[in-house]
């Protein structure tokens, strides 16, 4: 159950286990914050892999039957029998029971905690980090706010942390990295935007018969032609695109990626031979 990232790489392990796999959820659109176009590529690489998506669907009721199963009934009228059932529906932050709000700390409606940017609390004394501050639910931003805590507490205070341009990966089948902004927040932003994309087969694929295919798009603000998105569903994903994410990071222009030599033959190297405007918004 659930549309998230959790939900969806649990589902890629169990069905890579082996194991018929039914992804229930009740939004029509898996990996909602993330870039739609990618996420409906990913997710259909999924079926293709043989994970049973059901959108728009709740599980209504759940009964164990005496020998263990247990039998779903859909909220379509529809039921599943399986073996177990997973819920991947969303975490929250476990401040309700510590008693901060007896020294006047008070939490979101979320659960989570404001901080400044020197991580205290409306309490000074009281510091937090992580993912109960909600920032970024990722353990390279609550590493890296340690690291600017200690700076700021045992170093020379210089350190600061921007939740800009944030690569991460979702691992499923194959996997889909991104960094920076996807084309529904660009939309929201409504700057001009030229999407460069590219849809092909890995070349490894061409002996082991495989039909799974990769996606590659990258989004460019038309007037200052930087690179303000980049997003991929492929094979290993996850350790391209933090590489790119350098770049995204650091403002790089499509023309500073064009004058990149490729390497050959790899999926990264069509990042740096799109030539051709896919569509623009
Ligand atoms: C299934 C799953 C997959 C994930 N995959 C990724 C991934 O691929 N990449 C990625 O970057 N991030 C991933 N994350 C997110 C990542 O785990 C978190 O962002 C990260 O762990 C946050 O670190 P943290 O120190 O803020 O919190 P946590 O790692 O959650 O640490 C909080 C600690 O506090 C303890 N605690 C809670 N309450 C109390 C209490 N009252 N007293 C004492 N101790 C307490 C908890 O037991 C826990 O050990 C994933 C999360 C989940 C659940």
């Amino acid at each position: 159950m659930g549309g998230g990232y959790i939900a969806v790489e649990f589902a890629g392990i169990m069905d890579g286990l082996g194991v018929e796999t039914h992804l229930i959820y009740r939004g029509d659109k898996l990996l909602k914050n993330f870039d739609q176009p990618s996420a409906q590529f990913a997710a259909n690489e999924m079926q293709k892999k043989g994970v049973n998506i059901h959108y728009s669907t709740n599980i209504s009721h759940i009964e164990r039957k005496s020998e263990g199963t247990l039998v779903c009934t859909l909220d379509n009228g529809k039921s599943l029998t399986a073996s177990q059932v997973m819920y991947a529906t969303g975490r929250k932050s476990l401040t309700k029971d510590l008693g901060i709000e007896k020294v006047g700390l008070m939490t979101r409606y979320n659960a989570t905690i404001e901080t400044n940017e020197q991580f205290q609390t409306s309490v000074p004394s009281i510091f937090a980090l992580g993912d109960v501050t909600g920032t970024p639910d990722l353990t390279p931003v609550a590493t890296a706010q340690a690291m600017v805590f200690v700076n700021q507490q045992y170093g020379d205070g210089s350190k600061s942390i921007s939740y800009e341009n944030i690569p991460t990966a979702i691992f499923c089948q194959p996997n889909f990295g991104t960094v920076g902004l996807s084309e529904e927040a660009l939309k929201a932003k409504g700057v001009p935007i030229v999407v460069y994309q590219s849809e092909f087969k890995h070349l490894k694929h061409t002996l082991s018969g495989s039909e799974e295919r990769v996606l590659m798009r990258m989004l460019v603000e038309k007037n200052s032609q930087k690179v303000v998105g980049m997003h991929m569903v492929g094979p290993d994903v996850g350790e391209l695109i933090q590489g790119f994410a350098v770049a995204v990071r650091a403002e790089l222009t499509k023309d500073q990626f064009d004058a990149t030599i490729g390497i050959h033959p790899t999926m990264a190297e069509e990042f740096v031979t799109l030539r051709e405007i896919s569509y623009s918004f």
